[in-house]
């Protein structure tokens, strides 16, 4: 007979769900895996869900793949267990042969600058999850009475909250936007919204697949100076061959800076060579002061000289740390690991475990390598009692049965407004819906 063993997977995010397919793959006819994702919403695929940007769609589409993972006999997906809550790190040592931990990064890097507490500076992990429905970010406070954001950061995140806050909104309607952001973003009188890159256009960390769609924004005129993208070109080749990412991501800002104005009223601005130095303002944010800075080589040198952008908004977008967890050590804003174990039986798979880096695809590899070392790590099946048994009386768990009926009455209520889906976004409700 097959040896059967238990893995407790908690989050089920894509590097969840690529933890168990590896798992999956792994199994022959003398191993089998009964696998557990549990997640804290009622809802799956963490940032596939919360993240992705709803003009994105292409990118979500990953979830069929998780939604085949999770077809597979000797899988359950178990919402509504809140690791620390209603379980804990000792429960699932003592409940499982092995536990994979793929909880990602949630909190938001701060800048450590003045006036971040400023009403009106916010963090892109509240942002983003604010505008894609996340239940725990409905209530975020984004005023968007201004006329002028400013989003800090080179990266794709940054990208995607400054393309939300710049396009019109009517781009959003026939996406799976929550209704509240979507009604927010059609009241907002944001106008102008500035990417800000502390260091050279070189050394962005946009990808280009993603710079390639803004001179495709129908609404939005982008604005990128080609001196800063020439001088950033010069100042890559004088270090050598450039690399087929930086080329590839220079050709795309040459193209975005040859792209004339067609006079819209909406306008994104990229701009490099920035630092954050001070959010100005009294009871809300008025500005944003920057270092200027220069490249000197692939040093950054601050040139002592320093640039006011007046502005309502401010979105940091510089990186995430994952949330600690009880009983878990941690390093550096990671689960503390060596090549994603933590400690015996327990490992790390995703952003949590390498920091928040690379697209959806890049957990897939990720996780299939730590998954390798847990099978190898096996011992004796423990044949504990089901994890289900620990939980608190009447406590509702949102099964794979339960999240289908969830699924299908967003997309339901979806279809006659002409979107993919109608995201549901209070837990009670979702609970309620997952009840039928
Ligand atoms: P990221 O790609 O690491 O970019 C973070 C940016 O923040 C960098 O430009 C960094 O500049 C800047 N930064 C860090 N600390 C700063 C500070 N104190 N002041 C000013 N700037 C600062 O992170 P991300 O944008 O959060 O994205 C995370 C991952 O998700 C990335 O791998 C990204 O590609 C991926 N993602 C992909 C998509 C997509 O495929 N469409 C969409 C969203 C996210 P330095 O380089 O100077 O440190």
């Amino acid at each position: 007979m097959a040896a059967q063993y238990k893995v407790a997977i908690v989050g089920a995010g894509p590097s969840g769900f690529f933890a168990a397919q590896a798992l999956q793959n792994l199994q022959s006819d003398d191993l089998k895996f009964e696998i557990d994702i549990i997640e804290r919403l009622p809802t799956p695929w963490g940032l596939v869900r919360s993240g992705v940007a709803p003009d994105h769609p292409k990118i979500k589409t990953v979830s069929k793949v998780f939604e085949k993972i999770a077809a597979e006999p000797g899988f359950r997906f178990l919402g509504n267990i809140d690791l620390g809550k209603e379980i804990t790190m000792d429960d699932l040592k003592n409940h499982y042969d092995a536990v994979v931990l793929a909880t990602g990064s949630a909190l938001g890097r701060k800048l450590g600058i003045p006036g971040e507490d400023l009403r009106g500076s916010l963090s892109a992990a509240d942002f983003v999850p604010w505008y894609n429905g996340h239940p725990d970010f409905v209530h975020v406070d984004v005023p968007l009475d201004g006329k002028v954001a400013v989003i800090i950061g080179a990266g794709n995140v940054a990208m995607d909250c400054a393309r939300i806050l710049a396009i019109n909104p009517e781009e959003l309607d026939s996406t799976d936007t929550a209704p509240h952001a979507l009604a927010a973003l059609h009241m907002s009188t944001i106008r102008e919204v500035h990417i800000a890159a502390r260091r050279g256009a070189e050394n962005a960390a946009f990808t280009a697949p993603e710079l390639r769609d803004l001179p495709k924004l129908e609404h939005t005129d982008v604005y990128l100076s080609a001196d800063e993208v020439s001088q950033a070109h010069a100042r890559a080749q004088a270090q050598g061959e450039i690399e087929k990412e930086v080329r590839n991501n220079l050709e795309a800002m040459r193209l975005i800076s040859e792209n004339p104005p067609k006079g819209h009223e909406r306008s994104l601005h990229m701009q490099f060579l920035l630092a954050p130095k001070e959010i100005v303002g009294t009871e809300r944010v008025e500005g944003i002061t920057f270092s200027i800075n220069r490249m000197d080589g692939e040093k950054v040198v601050d040139t002592g000289e320093t640039l006011t952008i007046a502005c309502q908004l401010v979105i940091s977008a510089i990186g995430y740390n994952a949330e600690p967890l009880a009983g878990v050590p941690e390093d550096k804003g990671k689960i503390k690991n060596s090549e994603g174990r933590v400690e015996e039986n327990v490992y790390v798979v995703g952003w949590a475990k390498r920091g928040p880096s690379g697209v959806v695809g890049t957990n897939k590899s990720d996780a299939a390598d730590v998954m390798k070392l847990l099978v190898d790590d096996l011992k004796n099946p423990k044949g504990a009692e089901d994890i289900l048994n620990l939980l608190p009386a009447g406590h509702i768990v949102i099964n794979q049965e339960k999240w289908q009926r969830i699924n299908a009455a967003e997309i339901a209520a979806g279809e006659p407004l002409g979107r993919p889906r109608l995201k549901e976004v209070s837990r009670e409700k979702l609970l309620s819906l997952g009840e039928g």
